[in-house]
């Protein structure tokens, strides 16, 4: 059986998303951590603020994405003249070794310009994550649960995998650069079940987890552009802060500067999020697809 004894409860991966921020500067204190989050003092846990300098100038990141830097490979490359390169290393000290981690849980608080509400992402399909995003579930009806499990568990780049297991927090809506207080309780809340839901499991009390919906992860898809590569078309109004919600075969996905319609060809429904996500228009990605399934 799985017990988590220590973990590590991250914020500031990118330094525009304050949620996190700010919660692993409240929790750092007792008195608030008393208020917001006392469960964490049953277990051995520590609080980092991921990328000091871009949480200082407010920004994603300085030269590169952290979030993207934590495969062996990628640990294991030679120098890098990217600060987050040699970040990521240090974070694997820290935090890890990615092969031989440190911490039973990293939990790792991200914010999401889509209107994506409260998200637990976990990165595989295992008894252990299955049973904390049911317990989740149960909890807090109104969060989504978001599977990614298109590569196993250690092949993915994000910092949560320096931990034996590792999860992410995502919240939105919030702008890059905000802190809003209901994102804030949210995030608080979806820290203190994800905590419980460990210490039961660890003494063996986790209610029976009934079956609960979930989406998974499948692709993502870029914004219409013209042969200048420059986009020439925007997320359709059905879809605007409809994080979630399906999207039928010949629903329209955009509306082109020339007034027409794209539609979905796809086969099948698909539940899009991370719709219009600031952080991801410098790839061009309009949204994320995912099929919706029961856990
Ligand atoms: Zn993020």
């Amino acid at each position: 059986m799985t017990t988590i004894q220590s973990i590590a409860i991250v914020g500031g991966t990118h330094g525009n998303e304050l949620t996190g921020i700010h919660t692993v500067q409240a929790l750092r204190n007792p008195q608030l951590r008393a208020i917001h989050c006392p469960i964490a003092d049953e277990f051995a846990t520590q609080y980092f603020i991921a990328n000091p300098r871009a949480t200082k100038a407010v920004t994603r990141y300085i030269d590169d994405d952290l979030n993207r830097q934590f495969t062996s490979q990628r640990l294991s490359a030679q120098h890098s003249d990217a600060y987050e390169s040699g970040l990521a290393k240090m974070l694997n000290h820290t935090l890890g070794p990615i092969d031989a981690p440190e911490f039973d849980l990293v939990i790792d608080i991200h914010n999401t310009t889509s209107a994506m509400g409260p998200t637990l992402i976990v990165l595989a399909d295992s008894p252990f994550y299955r049973n904390m995003a049911g317990y989740l579930a149960l909890q807090m009806p109104e969060a989504n649960i978001l599977l990614e499990d298109e590569v196993e568990y250690s092949a993915h780049p994000y910092l949560c995998t320096l931990g034996k297991h590792g999860v992410m927090l995502e919240l939105g809506a919030q702008p890059q650069g905000v802190s809003r207080s209901d994102i804030f309780e949210q995030c608080q809340a979806m820290l203190r079940h994800v905590l419980h839901y460990c210490q039961l499991n660890n003494h063996n009390k986790l209610p029976d987890i009934p079956a609960f919906s979930a989406y998974r992860l499948q692709e993502t898809i870029n914004f219409p552009c013209n042969t200048e590569q420059e986009i020439n078309g925007l997320i359709h109004a059905n879809l605007l802060d409809k994080d979630f919600e399906p999207v039928h075969h010949g629903d329209p996905i955009f509306t082109l500067f020339d007034g027409t319609d794209v539609l979905w060809r796809g086969e099948h429904t698909i539940y899009p999020h991370f719709i219009n996500e600031a952080a991801y228009q410098q790839s061009q990605v309009a949204f994320a697809t995912a099929s919706k399934f029961i856990w």
